[in-house]
């Protein structure tokens, strides 16, 4: 049985169905109604059979079909001119760690019995969704802003899905794309609002525990622009920690690009550099639907978060690529966040720090 949704905010229940609702009506972002969590004590990654990807961990997934590629286990790295670990989230079949929830919503939509599936996206998760629908056999209609790059739309059409352009900003696109699903249209596989979505980004954090036998380092830095993985990162290790597999949780350190920087504003963190942060393109989100959660995650591990200008991020980009590192300039952020968050002492040289290489810098070309 496909797991129901309910809301954390005001306590509503919902039925699974291809007809359920995106959002609660008081307007809040629904969750799925978890099943019972694995007891017992974890294997030691010689003795996992990691062949499976990221459904090595299927008994914390709320979704029982399975539509997948393979994904997950992306390699850790320990790379000293950082002095920390680089999880190389780019090595994903789309080149980007948003198969991770596009795997897991796409398994939900199968369950549900959906037909067609809507999601707005200038970028990745576009890209994820429209792969992975077409690997369900699903018809997929992905809304992006009218000036598109061309390889994104690409992207897009080579894996059969429709493209629908929208002229505006990007929440314009998300809008129209939000109005056709009230209409009827399709089901919204959508990676900011769908939770079975960050069911599925919650794998960073259980792959990272198992690859390091099933510890935590003491910080995590991430990119955020909706805050996917941030959340799925938070989410993954306190259901470990709430199963008494790991001991606590990683402090959760959050870049954000400037001028686009809502969870930084919240928590009254610095914007370091000049000038708005038009390079990293992935995360110029102006209100996350999930921002107010993503800031509570943040506090609540006692993590920061930073705005950085385009300087910094260029600077850092260059150094990845001079180091073997192939990715997108949204995938400079945490690098350079960590930079800094070590220059003012909030991380010191001795924390252990995993970051995640988030984007592949192939369809940037
Ligand atoms: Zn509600």
């Amino acid at each position: 049985m496909p797991s129901d949704l309910y809301c954390p905010d005001c306590g509503a229940e919902y039925a699974a169905g291809p007809d359920e609702p995106w959002r609660c009506e008081c307007g809040h972002p629904l969750e799925l109604e978890g099943r019972p969590l694995p007891d017992g004590d974890p294997l030691p990654l010689s003795r996992i059979d990691t062949s499976e990807g990221l459904w090595t961990f299927f008994e914390f997934l709320p979704v029982e079909k399975r539509v997948t590629l393979g994904e997950g286990f992306t390699p850790v790295l320990e790379v000293d001119d950082w002095n920390a670990e680089f999880k190389l989230e780019y090595v994903f079949p789309t080149g980007s760690f948003k198969d991770r929830g596009a795997a897991t919503v796409l398994s939900r939509a199968l369950e549900l019995g959906v037909e067609t599936v809507l999601e707005d996206s200038s970028g990745n998760a576009g890209a994820a969704i429209a792969t992975y629908a077409a690997l369900a056999g699903l018809e997929a209609e992905i809304y992006v802003p009218a000036d598109v790059t061309q390889s994104k739309l690409m992207t897009i059409q080579r894996a059969g899905a429709r493209p629908i352009r929208v002229e505006g900003t990007r929440e314009a696109v998300a809008l129209e794309c939000v109005g056709d699903v009230d209409a009827g249209n399709g089901w919204y596989a959508s990676h900011v609002w769908n939770p079975a979505f960050h069911a599925g980004t919650m794998t960073f954090a259980f792959e990272i525990a198992a690859q390091r036998g099933w510890t935590v380092p003491d910080a995590v830095v991430v990119p955020a622009g909706h805050g996917t993985l941030a959340l799925g990162a938070y989410r993954g290790f306190s259901r470990l920690e709430e199963v008494g597999i790991v001991d606590e949780v990683p402090r959760l350190l959050c870049a954000q690009a400037a001028g686009y920087a809502p969870v930084v504003e919240k928590l009254g963190g610095e914007t370091v550099g000049e000038g708005e942060n038009e390079l990293a393109d992935g995360v110029q989100i102006h209100r996350p639907s999930r921002g107010r959660q993503v800031a509570d995650a943040i506090e609540d591990t006692g993590g920061e978060a930073v705005a950085l200008g385009p300087d910094p991020v260029e600077i850092e980009l260059d150094r990845l690529h001079r180091n073997g590192f192939y990715v997108e300039p949204t995938a400079g952020l945490a690098p350079a966040a960590l930079r800094w968050f070590r220059e003012e002492g909030v991380l010191t040289e001795d924390d252990d720090v995993v970051v995640p290489l988030t984007g592949s810098g192939m369809k940037t070309l």
